[in-house]
């Protein structure tokens, strides 16, 4: 007897045993059906061993093992295992969050009938031997595979049962697929399209090249427009070249489309695939398959492809590193960055993190040595922009903007210069007030204010979903004199079109792009200049290339100095710094213009200087001084409850419980969440810290299993290591 330890899909932080009769080590890594209550379950196995802590007689049988289609390697295993321990999230969750939505399901995945070869094996063979004559179609289709392997296609047109008798005969192992044959990959995939390397691209390639085959992190910190891109196509061709796959990690979704045609038409006689959340279930599933099958040799995608099976991966590169969207927000709290670097070390191979403004802890890495630097320093066939600051404390304003913000919107107009507006608030208004009392529209289930939407005329609660429709008067004094408070981007696209009649007004953000095929088709239209004004949140500042913006404005920035978060200067600076890169990329210089109340901030400062390094170098010192990351190490405990005294009450015995366990680590008060209501509970943390990430590490391992294994609680918790939201 063998038992099966299983990961499942369920929110119980164990593996679960499983007997079965023949199993052995090459089963490890594939899909299992268990029972599992009064139900059925897939799950993956995750080790084949003789014992379990389980009495035999309380064993259960695994139902089938789904040998018929490849499982997890052990390379992916390892990485998820890693990624569950340093996360402290449940092994089970997170290899069955790895997997693609069908594999999750019971359902019999339909069988790839396009994809690979059928072969026929030696019990195939000797099946067709036995089978009676009369088994006409059986024997019909064995002997069809019998002289070559062929494709279901064939086999289909050769036999009506076909769709039938091939998953049975996959399931008996008569049949297995021969993994289909690899696109050719050229010998200089690279060759004619792109533009000869300035000096320092071509630098930053040759390190990166002499890196192949070895575990080296590589910081490339290029300014905005000096062609970052062009490193990554490089990097990515000489790996290719040597037989190996790669990974190209990117921030946001609308990114993937566009840098997969590029890398399609860089890259003719490659499979490229995407992977992100935007896919449907059977498109993410098929690229998934490719990758695993070493079949696309090139894999794009967003966080979640970080844990992407891809058994030649000869490089990784993360692009705009320091994004806040590779840290998953909740559940499993992995950063895809971080994950990266270590994939990039159990594979031995070189992983490139890239941005104009890295992560604090990115560029200390490269600063000590741990990672290698390489810069890029200029633009490529343009100038950086000029950004200024204009304080507003000193002027009226007309629908938020200053008029020589306005001012200079009309000469671009005038010179038929496209120009932007930079806001981080979607909507109409963040809030809709009471002139006679002061009643704000709050949400009632978050500590959050309800935004004001003109699509539908109601009130968004950006946090929790909830939409309530617009009062005819004040809640709480009756007056029906109600207006929106500040701006948000339907305001001021309206604002434009007022003011600026002829001008082709484009809005970009989470609502305008919510369609599938919005984006592309905007885009489309601001290469070609039929946009004349954008005006957008942030997903217009990552990574874009417009070619004819010539003038940024930014609005309401000042709202991030008053958070109380020690990156917040940094994520400012880095934000900006990244929405001013797309000013100026083509023949005219670019101008940015930040309304700020605060012109002397340190932040505005350093961003009129654009020197990254001068701020990171400064912020580095505070941080060093202050004993904040990247100089100590942190992980948050989160606990939520319907009542704010059930989640302290749970963090302060937590803190009694983690004061008594060694090693030793600092341990600081339970306080409320920066945001402590949200969808109707309310949230509180307790900040832990050590010096070291390896004794943070051990402590974290005791205080969870001690927590796990406390008094009951009524308060849900989780751990969040190395935080970034607070
Ligand atoms: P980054 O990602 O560093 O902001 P991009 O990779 O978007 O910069 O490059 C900016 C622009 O410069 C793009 O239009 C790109 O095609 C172009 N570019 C990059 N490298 C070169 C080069 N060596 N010669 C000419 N143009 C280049
Ligand atoms: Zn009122
Ligand atoms: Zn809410």
């Amino acid at each position: 007897m063998n038992v099966l330890r299983v990961a499942l899909d369920v929110p119980v932080a164990t593996l679960f045993d499983y007997r079965t009769e023949a199993a052995s080590q090459s089963d490890v890594g594939r899909r299992v059906v268990v029972p599992f209550g009064n139900k059925t379950a897939v799950g993956v196995i995750v080790e084949v061993t003789g014992t379990s802590t389980i009495a035999p007689g309380r064993l259960k049988s695994a139902v089938r093992i789904l040998r018929e289609e490849p499982g997890l390697r052990a390379a992916d295993l390892r990485l998820l295992a890693f990624a569950a321990d340093y996360y402290h999230h449940a092994l089970g969750a997170v290899v069955m969050a790895a997997l693609p939505a069908p594999l999750r399901r019971l359902k019999a995945r339909r069988a790839q009938q396009d994809q690979g070869r059928l072969a026929l094996t030696a019990a195939g063979a000797d099946a067709f031997e036995q089978l009676p004559t009369r088994a006409t179609a059986q024997r019909r289709l064995l002997q069809a595979v019998r002289r070559a392997p062929l494709d279901y296609a064939t086999i289909k047109a050769s036999s009506p049962q076909a769709s039938r008798l091939v998953p049975q005969f996959l399931a008996r192992g008569w049949l297995r697929r021969e993994p289909p044959d690899k696109k050719p990959v050229r010998g200089a995939p690279m060759s004619v399209s792109g533009p000869p390397l300035t000096g320092e691209q071509a630098h930053a390639v040759a390190e990166v090249l002499g890196a192949l085959g070895r575990f080296q992190p590589v910081l490339l910190l290029g300014i905005t427009g000096s062609g970052k891109t062009e490193v990554y196509l490089h990097a990515m061709a000489a790996a290719l070249a040597a037989g190996r796959q790669a990974l190209l990690l990117v921030p946001e979704i609308s990114l993937t489309p566009q840098l997969e045609a590029l890398v399609g038409t860089r890259f003719p006689g490659t499979e490229v695939v995407s992977l992100h959340s935007g896919l449907g279930e059977g498109e993410r599933l098929a690229n998934w398959d490719a990758a695993r099958a070493g079949r696309a040799r090139i894999v794009l995608g967003t966080r979640l492809a970080v844990f992407a099976p891809i058994p030649e991966l000869g490089i990784i590169i993360v692009d705009e590193e320091h994004d806040a969207s590779f840290k998953q927000a909740d559940g499993f709290r992995y950063s895809a960055r971080d994950v990266a670097v270590v994939r990039a070390r159990q594979n031995n191979i070189p992983v490139v993190l890239g941005s104009a403004t890295p992560a604090l802890e990115s560029y200390f890495n490269a600063t000590n040595g741990r990672y290698r630097l390489l810069t890029l320093t200029s633009r490529v066939g343009s100038a950086l922009p000029q950004i200024l600051c204009i304080d507003t404390q000193s002027e009226k304003l007309t629908e938020g903007l200053t008029p020589a913000l306005l001012a200079a919107l009309e000469r671009s107009v005038t010179r038929g210069e496209q120009s932007m507006l930079f806001l981080n608030r979607r909507g109409y208004a963040p809030v809709l007030i009471c002139a006679a009392c002061g009643w704000m529209s709050g949400c009632q289930r978050c500590s959050a204010k309800l935004v004001l939407h003109l699509k539908d005329r109601r009130l968004h609660c950006h946090h929790c979903g909830h939409r309530a429709p617009v009062p005819a008067s004040c809640p709480t004094c009756g007056s029906p004199q109600l207006a929106p408070l500040g701006q948000g981007t339907q305001r001021v696209e309206a604002a434009l079109k007022e003011r600026f009649p002829a001008a082709r007004v484009l809005r970009i953000d989470r609502d305008s792009v919510r369609r599938r095929d919005a984006w592309p088709e905007m885009r489309r239209r601001i290469h070609q200049h039929e946009v004349d004004m954008l005006v957008g949140t942030q997903l217009l500042a990552k990574g874009h290339d417009f070619p004819h913006l010539g003038l940024v404005g930014v609005i309401n920035a000042d709202g991030v100095l008053y958070s109380s978060d020690f990156r917040a200067s940094e994520r400012l600076f880095a934000l900006l710094m990244q929405v001013a890169g797309r000013a100026g990329r083509g023949a005219t210089r670019g101008t940015v213009l930040i309304q700020t109340r605060f012109p002397q901030h340190p932040v505005y400062q350093a961003l009129a200087q654009q020197d990254y390094r001068a701020f990171a170098e400064s912020l580095l010192a505070e941080r060093r001084q202050a004993g904040f990351p990247p100089f100590v190490y942190q992980a948050l405990l989160k606990a939520e409850a319907p009542k704010l005294e059930t989640a302290l009450g749970f963090l302060a015995e937590a803190s009694r419980i983690g004061a008594k366990l060694q090693p030793r680590v600092t341990l600081y008060d339970a306080v409320p969440a920066a945001m402590p209501r949200r969808a109707g509970r309310e949230r509180a943390q307790l900040l832990v810290q050590s010096d070291a990430r390896a004794r943070l590490q051990q402590f974290l391992v005791a205080w969870h299993d001690a927590l796990s294994r406390a008094s009951s609680t009524r308060a849900r918790w989780s751990l969040d290591v190395d935080p970034l939201e607070f």
